[in-house]
């Protein structure tokens, strides 16, 4: 079918994006118009604008914001990004695909998302920390372990987390571990939480494996981003015997067709600050590190990086979204002509969330599991999951793994909905 591309930046605003997913979705939902217009917007939108004392004496003031998309199926969830490029719509998008993400694992959440427009590099400690305690202040009403549970995400990490927490506790006047997730281990933190995201990538990518009929040994892997999700996932999908034959980063790509060394890279670049010239592989043009052959393509970077420009370029039997909308609305129907397995991201990163609600679940109890109790939970739901979305896709002729994933969340949100009422 041929794809008639608007302009690249129409295409890759993310907001535009999730609108034409679930536009798919609804229809083929056949969702009546009064719910579609509920989860067309988000419940609620907060702009704040923070003062910080820098450490010169001046004052500068930034923008934040926290956007709750549905509340519908339990407290928003979703995590704080610090980025130069945060815009409303971008965290707008965030959210709803925060919504859709827990309603495919099946957990007791809401969608939500919060961002602060900073660049965290340019920030002392000192700067980031009055930042975060000031943003915090800023939407402290509204968050809350009933209420909203922020998380980290690009630009923040388990210390924002922690002050995030101690602020927010410092008001409530008790110790409030659970009013966010993703925070260090000795306040409140789950075991596994730090590889749930890239384990859950493999977990699912395992799957897509025995469905094609293919082994992990014979399984070649082209990752691109080698952060916390790329990483992890290459380090656990190493160990369990897939050759990962590319990694591909921002200033350099490697190659190596035996497999490369994972432990190794990763010495590597801590040592000389970059993945290039690794002795066991080969330096490769960074820019066609997505196209390469390989039977695995991991996004797991950002956002945009297949569009209607370069998707008819990728060769790979799988496609993992480790990343947060990695491929956009139109670049679908290409991937779907070429009959690239996707594994789509509200299913394939969800393993970051699902951790993230046994921490919840954890510091609510106030009682803790070991790492294989979590592990063999998150195990559990992805396995589940991906069957869920799969299962979907076969038997509705016409709809692929993301159409799938989409309309299995929207029905669990939209019958939570329905079975709520309306309040006055
Ligand atoms: P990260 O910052 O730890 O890692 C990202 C890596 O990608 C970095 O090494 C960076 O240098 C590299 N990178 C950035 N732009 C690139 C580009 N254009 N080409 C190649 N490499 C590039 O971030 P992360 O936590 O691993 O998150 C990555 C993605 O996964 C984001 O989209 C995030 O929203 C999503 N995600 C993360 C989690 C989580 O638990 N961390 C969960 C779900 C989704």
């Amino acid at each position: 079918m041929p794809v008639i591309a608007p302009e690249l930046d129409q295409e890759t605003n993310p907001w535009i994006s999730a609108a034409a997913r679930f536009d798919e979705a609804a229809a083929r939902l056949r969702l009546d118009d009064g719910i579609c217009k509920v989860l067309k917007s988000a419940t609620k939108e907060i702009t704040v604008h923070i003062p910080v004392q820098l450490d010169d004496g001046r004052i500068e003031v930034f923008t934040g914001y926290r956007v709750q998309h549905s509340i519908a199926r339990g407290p928003g969830k979703g995590g704080i990004r610090f980025a130069p490029d945060v815009t409303l719509d971008e965290v707008r998008a965030l959210a709803a695909w925060m919504t859709w993400k827990c309603a495919v694992v099946n957990i007791p959440f809401g969608g939500a998302k919060g961002g602060v427009i900073c660049d965290p590099k340019m920030l002392s400690d000192g700067e980031l920390e009055r930042l975060t305690r000031r943003y915090t202040a800023g939407i402290m009403d509204d968050i809350g372990p009933d209420r909203d549970v922020p998380a980290p995400d690009v630009g923040t990490n388990d210390r924002v987390m922690a002050w995030i927490m101690d602020t927010y506790a410092m008001h409530a006047r008790h110790a409030t571990t659970a009013v966010v997730t993703g925070k260090p281990m000795e306040l409140g933190g789950s075991r596994g939480r730090s590889e749930a995201t890239g384990r859950g990538c493999m977990i699912v990518t395992l799957k897509a494996l025995k469905r094609l009929g293919m082994e992990p040994a014979s399984t070649r892997v082209v990752i691109q981003g080698f952060g916390n999700v790329g990483g992890m996932a290459a380090r656990l999908m190493s160990r369990a015997g897939f050759k990962i034959v590319s990694i591909v980063e921002y200033d350099a790509a490697v190659y190596n067709p035996h497999g490369l060394d994972i432990e190794a890279l990763m010495t590597h670049r801590a040592e000389t600050g970059s993945i290039t010239d690794f002795p066991e592989a080969e330096n490769i043009d960074k820019n066609e590190g997505l196209y390469q052959q390989c039977d695995v393509l991991l996004p797991a970077a950002t956002e945009n990086v297949i569009t209607s420009k370069n998707a008819a370029r990728l060769r790979a039997q799988i496609l993992c979204e480790g990343a947060n909308g990695p491929t956009t609305a139109v670049a679908d129907q290409i991937l779907a002509d070429q009959k690239i397995f996707v594994i789509p991201d509200i299913l394939a990163n969800a393993g970051g969330v699902t951790v993230s609600y046994f921490e919840w679940v954890q510091d609510r109890q106030g009682f803790f599991w070991n790492e294989q109790l979590v592990n063999d939970r998150l195990e559990e739901i992805m396995t589940a999951s991906f069957d869920a979305v799969v299962g979907y896709s076969d038997k509705h002729a016409g709809v692929n793994n993301r159409t799938a994933a989409n309309m299995l969340a929207l029905d669990r949100v939209a019958s939570a909905i329905r079975t709520r009422g309306l309040y006055a």
